[in-house]
């Protein structure tokens, strides 16, 4: 067996840059990333150390990640973490990876809800980004956050502890099936599943690596939406408020699914790449 010869950071990094950049508009970064996660430094120490001596393990376990990386499965399930409202979440191949598009629907839940004591819900949580980021802003609020998922409901569970937040608790339930039938929100919220079955989306990118079950729903992605927004209306207080997230090309659709169920206040929420990306509107009990 010949010696082994060992990179230094920077010959690490054009190693990596070179492989992922098949399957990765951002190979660089990616590189530089799984680097730092195999070192367990920021990514500042490889600017710092760029002729610093990987020892073997660090090399070996380098190698492993970029190839995986370069067979086009997403950096946040080989790190195990991705950051979503400034907050380091523990993610799996169980659940979705959070989008920054998403930080829009927790942008206008914190705009229009200005109270101090709000009940709040959270549908299809995954790792429990929506719930966590709405838990660290209003910690008087009392959030609860169910995925069907019993995986998922573990990793929001760990998110949750390794945050410190008390005001949230997590728990397996399939939408509404679990909720006490006794309790109203204020709030409801979800990222439910919204993609049509034959989306050619769903074989690209970091999604084809996704769980389906949080992706795909029947009726041209609108039957999960369309459950939501029927059920919410016994859950709800008078006055209270259903945000949902849903396609870019879905907003009419959704709209239309709110009104015909006799919401108001029906009000589309364009994402950062300007987008239709959320819904929400009011419900009052008669
Ligand atoms: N926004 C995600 C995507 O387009 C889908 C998320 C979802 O289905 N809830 O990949």
């Amino acid at each position: 067996m010949g010696e082994r010869t060992s990179f230094t950071i920077q010959q690490a990094i054009e190693y990596g840059r070179s492989l992922c950049s098949t399957v990765s508009d951002s190979a660089k970064l990616d590189s530089q990333i799984l680097l730092a996660f195999c070192l367990e430094k920021p990514t500042s120490y490889l600017f710092t150390w760029p002729d610093k001596t990987l020892a073997t393990s660090q090399q070996l376990l380098f190698e492993t990640l970029v190839a995986r990386r370069a067979n086009g499965e997403p950096i946040a399930y080989l790190t195990g973490e991705k950051e979503f409202w400034s907050l380091p979440l523990k993610v799996s191949p169980a659940t979705l990876i959070p989008r920054p598009d998403t930080e829009v629907l927790v942008e206008q839940v914190l705009l229009n809800h200005k109270a101090n004591n709000c009940r709040c819900l959270d549908l299809g949580t995954g790792t429990g980004a929506i719930a966590l980021a709405l838990a660290t802003e209003k910690p008087n609020w009392q959030i609860e956050a169910v995925d069907f998922q019993l995986e998922a409901v573990e990793l929001a569970k760990q998110n949750v502890a390794r945050l410190g937040l008390q005001n949230v608790s997590v728990y397996q339930s399939d939408w509404f099936a679990h909720i006490d039938q006794a309790t109203r929100f204020d709030i409801i919220v979800s990222n439910p599943p919204y993609i049509d079955k034959h989306d050619q989306h769903l074989l690209e990118g970091d999604v084809a690596f996704e769980p389906k079950s949080a992706l795909v729903a029947e009726n041209d992605g609108l039957s999960d939406i369309q459950k939501i927004v029927f059920d919410a209306r016994s859950y709800l207080v008078s006055g209270g408020y259903l945000y949902i997230e849903h396609g870019c090309g879905q907003a009419l659709e959704v709209q239309s699914i709110f009104s015909e169920f006799d919401y108001h206040h029906i009000q589309t929420v364009k994402d950062y790449n300007n987008n239709d990306r959320v819904t929400l509107a009011c419900y009052n009990n008669k």
